[in-house]
C-alpha cells in the first residue's frame, strides 16, 4: 500500500499523469474518507471512525485552515503541532474501550481530537514561545540532527504509538490494528513530505485506504470466520461447495459426549476444548479444509479425493485428537494455594474423542447437500458403533 503511494508520487513527478487524474487528486482523500466513515459507521467501530475523522480534519486544517489564519499566526508551529497530535490521538483512542459510535461514550470520544486541536490553536495564538520550546525540544543526549520538520517529540510520539500498535497486533492478530499501524506509517510519510503538500495528499489517501481496507477485510472475517475457533464458518463452506469439481468428499466430524463434558466442567472448558479440537483439525493433510459447521460439529472438505482417501486423512486426525490430552487451564483451582505451582503433568486433563462420517460425490449423491447428508448418516453409524471412529462407504 505504501508502495502504491510511492508509485503514484513518482508518476506525478514525472508528469505522466493524465489531466483528469490531477484534477481528481485533491478529492481522492475525501472519496476514501467518506467510504471509510460509512463502513466504520455501519460496523459501529468508533476507533476507526475517529481515526478517519482525524485524517479528514488534518487534511482540511492543513489545506484550508492554514491560509485563513490571521497574519502573524505561526503556521509552521501549527503544522508541526498537528503532527504531534496525530500519534497522541491514536494512542488515546486505543486506551479508550470500544463501545460503538452512537452512545455517550462514542460521542465523548469524537470530541477528543477536536479538543486537542482547539488546545493547539489556543496555544499557537496565546503562548507561541512556550509551545515552540515544547514542540522543538531536543534532549541533550541527542547529538545527531533530525530532519528539521520532524522534531524529537513528534518522532518520539510516533515511535511509542507505533511500537504499541505493533505489539498489540502481534498479540491479537487483529486486522484493524494492522490497518491502523499502516495508517500511522502512511501519516508519518505524509509528515515527512509536508513541505510538498501535493505529495502528501497521496499519503493521506493511503492512510485512509489502509483503514478502509482493514475495515473491509475485517467485515469479511466477521461474516466468514468463526469467532471462537477461527475456522471458516458454515457460510464459507456453502460458498466453497458451489465451486467444487467433479470429484470431492465431505467428512462430518462430531465431538463425542460433548454435552457431558460441558455439564461436568462448564461451558468455558467446553469452549476451550472446541478451540483445541479446531486447532488439530486445521492440521488436516491431503489438501483437506476444515470448517466449523456449528456447535460441536465440524466439516472437512476434500476436493479431488474419493471417500477412501478422505477417510484415511480423517482417521489420522481422529487418532491425533484421541492421543492429545487436553490440559485444562484454570479449572478447579484448589481453595488453598499450593506450596508450589502445579506442573503441567499435575494439572487436570480430559481426553476428547471425535466420530466422523465420510461420503463422496457419486451417482447416488449428486449435489453437495446429498453428499453431506450421506456423510451425516455414516457419522451416525460411527456413533452407534461405539464412537471414536471413522465410518465411510466400503
Ligand atoms: P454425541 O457423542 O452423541 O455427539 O453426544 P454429544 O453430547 O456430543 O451431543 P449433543 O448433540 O447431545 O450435545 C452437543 C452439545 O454441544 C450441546 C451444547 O450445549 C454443546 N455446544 C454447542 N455449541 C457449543 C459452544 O459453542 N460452546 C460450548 N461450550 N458448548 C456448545
Ligand atoms: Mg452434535
Ligand atoms: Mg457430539
Amino acid at each position: 500500500m505504501l508502495l502504491m503511494g510511492w508509485m503514484q508520487l513518482s508518476l506525478i513527478h514525472d508528469n505522466n499523469l493524465p489531466h483528469g487524474y490531477t484534477v481528481l487528486l485533491p478529492y481522492l482523500p475525501y472519496i476514501l474518507l467518506i467510504a471509510g466513515l460509512g463502513i466504520a459507521w455501519m460496523f459501529s467501530t468508533a476507533r476507526e471512525f475517529n481515526f478517519l475523522l482525524m485524517i479528514a480534519i488534518v487534511y482540511w486544517a492543513l489545506e484550508h485552515y492554514f491560509w485563513l489564519m490571521p497574519k502573524g499566526f505561526n503556521r509552521s508551529l501549527f503544522s508541526v503541532g498537528v503532527l504531534l497530535l496525530v500519534p497522541i490521538n491514536i494512542g488515546l483512542h486505543y486506551l479508550l474501550k470500544e463501545r460503538g459510535i452512537l452512545s455517550w461514550h462514542g460521542g465523548l470520544r469524537t470530541l477528543v481530537f477536536p479538543l486537542l486541536l482547539g488546545l493547539l490553536i489556543w496555544a499557537c495564538q496565546s503562548h507561541p514561545a512556550a509551545l515552540a520550546e515544547f514542540i522543538y525540544y531536543k534532549p541533550a543526549w541527542i547529538h545527531w540532527s533530525f530532519n528539521s520538520h520532524l522534531p524529537f517529540p513528534v518522532l518520539f510520539a510516533i515511535g511509542v504509538t507505533g511500537m504499541a500498535l505493533l505489539v498489540h497486533w502481534l498479540h491479537s492478530h487483529r486486522l484493524l490494528v494492522a490497518g491502523n499501524l499502516m495508517a500511522l506509517i502512511a501519516l508519518t510519510l505524509t509528515f515527512y513530505n509536508i513541505k510538498d503538500w501535493q505529495d502528501s495528499i497521496l499519503f493521506l489517501s493511503t492512510a485512509s485506504f489502509a483503514i478502509l481496507l482493514a475495515l473491509l477485510l475485517n467485515s469479511y472475517g466477521l461474516a466468514f470466520l468463526d469467532e471462537l475457533t477461527g475456522l471458516p464458518t458454515r457460510r464459507a463452506l456453502k460458498l466453497q461447495l458451489m465451486s467444487l469439481g467433479r470429484r470431492y468428499s465431505i467428512v462430518m466430524v462430531d465431538i463425542d459426549h460433548f454435552k457431558k463434558l460441558n455439564d461436568t466442567y462448564g461451558h468455558d472448558v467446553g469452549d476451550q476444548v472446541l478451540r483445541m479440537v479446531a486447532a488439530q483439525l486445521r492440521k488436516v493433510t491431503g489438501g483437506g479444509k476444515a470448517f466449523r459447521y456449528g456447535g460441536e460439529e465440524f466439516t472437512l472438505l476434500f476436493s479431488g479425493k474419493n471417500s477412501h482417501e478422505a477417510a484415511s486423512h480423517a482417521d489420522k486426525l481422529r487418532e491425533l485428537i484421541a492421543d492429545t490430552p487436553f490440559t485444562l487451564r484454570g479449572h478447579k483451582r484448589p481453595k488453598q494455594k499450593p506450596e508450589k505451582p502445579l506442573s503441567s503433568k499435575e494439572r487436570p486433563s480430559v481426553s476428547v474423542t471425535v466420530s466422523m462420517g465420510v461420503a463422496e460425490k457419486g451417482p447416488d449423491h449428486e449435489t453437495p447437500m446429498d453428499v453431506m447428508k450421506s456423510a451425516d448418516e455414516f457419522l451416525y453409524q460411527a456413533k452407534h458403533a461405539g464412537r471414536n471412529r471413522v465410518r465411510y462407504p466400503r
